[in-house]
């Protein structure tokens, strides 16, 4: 399971009476456990597309479906990890990881085990009782990646998760993400502008164009993982 549909999606936003076509005629595939990567530069709707399938934005028409489901909202099915870390700043690591899964209803014995595991995944067991100021940006994201990990999630859908780092600590986190992807065999779309970082981590390549926002070119990764 796992398997993201997006078909002939149209989102567009109302803005001074005219109305801006931020999605138009989009399609595009996740298989169960591939790792897919949706650039093309900046404003041309790829933000707009992954909200429709996290359930953040309706479609003006078209379908997001997964595992053959129309996706009509927000669900724990879903991780998603955005460029901003936005970490709870008076939580602990740990009880940043365990507030999903209190939302999830898991009681508390079972949180505290699923968020160690995740933690130690990610190289951050060491760190579970700092503060999110205490640690660096690089730090902050690994733990908003097992935060939206926390529920087990059959998809990771993850906007520009690398932007706001530099490239030393970027190449860092590409490697684990890449990790702990092959762990957890989960489906991932992820957004980038960088085409060398698309490369690194995906199976597969949707490339995106501006005004109105198209999916026009689908690239087939061809170099064999490291
Ligand atoms: P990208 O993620 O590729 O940078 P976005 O999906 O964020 O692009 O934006 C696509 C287009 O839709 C842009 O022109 C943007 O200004 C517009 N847009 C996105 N969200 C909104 C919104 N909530 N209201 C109005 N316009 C929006
Ligand atoms: P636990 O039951 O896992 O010990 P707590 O109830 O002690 O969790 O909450 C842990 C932290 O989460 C506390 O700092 C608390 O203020 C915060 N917290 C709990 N519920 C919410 C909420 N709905 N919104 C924001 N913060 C919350």
């Amino acid at each position: 399971s796992g398997h993201i549909q997006v078909r002939d999606l149209n989102i567009g936003f109302k803005a001074n009476g005219a109305t801006v076509q931020a999605v138009k005629s989009a399609s595009l595939d996740v298989q169960a456990g591939e790792f897919v990567s949706l650039i093309g530069p900046s404003g041309c709707g790829k933000s707009t597309l992954m909200n429709a399938v996290a359930g953040f934005t309706p479609p003006d028409s078209g379908v997001a479906m997964l595992d053959g489901k129309r996706i009509d909202g927000p669900g724990s099915d879903r991780g998603v990890v955005f460029q901003q870390y936005s970490l709870f700043p008076w939580m602990t690591v740990r009880k940043n990881v365990e507030f999903g899964l209190k939302m999830a209803h898991m009681p508390p014995s079972q949180r505290e085990t699923q968020a160690r595991t995740l933690l130690g995944l990610a190289g951050l067991l060491a760190f579970e009782n700092h503060y999110p100021s205490q640690l660096s940006g690089g730090m902050k994201q690994r733990v908003g990646i097992v935060r939206a990990l926390a529920t087990s999630p059959q998809v990771l859908l993850m906007d520009e998760p690398f932007g706001a780092l530099d490239s030393q600590t970027r190449t860092v986190m590409q490697e684990i993400l890449t990790n702990m992807w092959q762990r957890l065999r989960l489906s991932v779309l992820f957004i980038t502008h960088d085409i060398e970082e698309a490369i690194f981590l995906s199976d597969r390549i949707y490339v995106m164009t501006a005004r109105p926002g198209r999916i026009k070119a689908e690239i087939k990764v061809p170099l064999p993982r490291p």
